[in-house]
């Protein structure tokens, strides 16, 4: 997965108005932000693999379902893992996958099929938790503001490799306004002054300010405000921050109940009882605080806030002909069908103008239907299975990488680390990617039970077709 590297540290103090008006309130929490960081990591349900020692035992986290996640005794090069590239897991602070926590909570209310847009996505680590808890019938909109960062965004959404997500780079407003009621859940994973990086980061210590915390807590509410009539009523909002104070956190949960309208949802008894301390505004409940000093996790605050109104059926089947996709011809999805595994959703096949080939389940043909006829900016969606070439396909990259791959179509390379390491760098040593490991013609490339890309033998030769903008450089 395209990851970020940690900060090199020269150390950076505890910002002091910072522990004046938060932390002064919260006994032992300065201490902790100065002790080692967890390391969590939340599996792909669809991408089982071959676990080495260091994944072998790992402490599940509390709130994350059965065998979803776990942490880790230390933190490995992620990088030189072969199956991280190919999205067997997700390095996510274990607090942060309690928006999967409450995102299950409602599944069921919610119906079937959910529609839920993660508004504030890249670089994807709850979009990818999310396309995991809808399932293969479920639909994720991941969108993220800034270009460069949705280009991320859409990179680990293929690597995930669920099928159900599509990635858009959109100002929230556009949502609120032109696609009204659509979504079942809204998660703002809002973008905040990031006091629960402290630890980790000290370019957060150093970015903050009292200044900086208000006008957060301002973007906050625009943010939720623009996209809320995106939300259908009975739908759930779902805020998020990683950051302590108040103003971000029950004071903006607060605003949004009482000025958009909606309830607050507590949960009661089934909340895990593992040092997750409520918040509360005016005295009524307000979510939920991960604090370094009470849980193993970095700092996060989570909120769920059921709009008001009746609970309808949304706005399912508006959309049914997608504007610059044109459906494959019968013969040609035949061919297409091949690539994917009996059990997988997709029913849809669809070429964009430039000849691309994309499968959609039927809820997300809808979905990006919807999002083009109303001129989203569609970075990904579904899954790119590649480029019909007189008759036969080209499969590019992100089928590779699909769960629901059909593993037979053609012959699979199963190769040991340092070969899928050398295969991922792109690199030609003969000894570690000898023409001798692939049979002639195209291959899948496997690692642990994890495809990674394909690469083409044509007798001596080897062709590999991993994209270079994927290429590792470093580990
Ligand atoms: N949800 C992400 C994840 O789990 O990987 C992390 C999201 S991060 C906390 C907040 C995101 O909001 C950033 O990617 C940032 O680029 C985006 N953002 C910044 N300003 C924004 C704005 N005005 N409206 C919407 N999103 C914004």
């Amino acid at each position: 997965m395209a990851s970020s590297n940690p900060n090199s540290r020269p150390y950076v103090p505890l910002p002091a108005a910072f522990v004046e008006r938060v932390a002064a309130g919260l006994p032992g929490l300065a201490e902790s932000l100065d002790t080692e960081a967890p390391v969590s990591v939340r599996f792909n349900p669809g991408k089982p693999f071959d676990r080495p020692e260091r994944f072998a035992a790992v402490e599940p986290v509390p709130w994350a379902g059965p065998g979803e996640a776990g942490y880790l005794t230390e933190r490995p090069v992620f990088t030189a893992d072969p199956v991280f590239h190919g999205g067997a897991y997700y390095v996510q602070e274990a607090g942060s996958m309690f928006v999967g926590w409450l995102l299950r909570q409602v599944r069921d209310a919610l119906g079937e099929r959910l529609r839920v847009l993660d508004l504030c996505a890249a670089p994807g680590g709850k979009t990818t938790h999310l396309a995991s808890v809808v399932g293969p019938g479920g639909v994720v909109v991941a969108n993220e503001v800034i270009r460069s960062r949705a280009k991320v965004l859409a990179e680990n959404v293929q690597k995930w490799g669920s099928g159900n997500v599509a990635v858009v780079s959109n100002d929230p407003a556009e949502f609120g306004s032109r696609l009204p009621a659509l979504f079942d859940a809204v998660v703002v994973d809002a973008p905040c002054s990031g006091e629960g990086m402290f630890r980790k980061d000290y370019g957060a210590r150093a970015e903050w300010s009292p200044e900086n915390v208000q006008l957060c807590a301002a973007r906050g509410r625009r943010i939720v405000s623009d996209a809320w009539g995106a939300l259908r009523p009975g739908g759930v909002l779902v805020y998020s921050t990683c950051t302590f104070n108040a103003a971000e956190n029950e004071e903006n949960v607060r605003w949004i109940a009482e000025e958009l309208g909606g309830e607050v949802l507590t949960f009661g008894d089934s909340l895990p009882d593992e040092g997750i301390v409520p918040g509360f505004a005016a005295g009524r409940p307000a979510g939920w605080h991960f604090y370094p000093h009470r849980v193993r996790s970095e700092g996060f605050f989570a909120a769920a806030i059921r709009k008001s109104g009746r609970l309808s059926d949304g706005a399912a089947g508006r959309f049914r002909v997608s504007k610059g996709l044109t459906p494959l011809s019968r013969n040609e999805r035949c061919e297409v069908g091949r690539w994917i595994s009996a059990g997988s959703e997709i029913e849809h096949f669809a070429t964009g103008g430039d000849g691309t080939v994309y499968g959609f389940s039927t809820p997300l043909a809808e979905m990006v239907a919807a999002l083009q006829n109303s001129r989203f900016h569609l970075l990904y969606s579904g899954v790119q299975f590649g480029e019909m070439i007189r008759g036969g396909l080209k499969p590019g990259p992100a089928l590779a990488l699909y769960a629901g791959l059909n593993r037979t179509a053609v012959p699979v390379a199963d190769l040991s680390e340092a070969e899928a390491l050398e295969y991922l760098r792109k690199g030609t040593s003969p000894t570690l990617l000898s023409p001798d490991k692939f049979c002639e013609g195209l291959n899948i490339v496997l690692c642990r039970r994890i495809a990674l890309g394909w690469n083409k033998r044509i007798g001596r030769r080897c062709n590999n077709l991993y994209p270079s903008a994927w290429r590792i450089l470093h580990y």
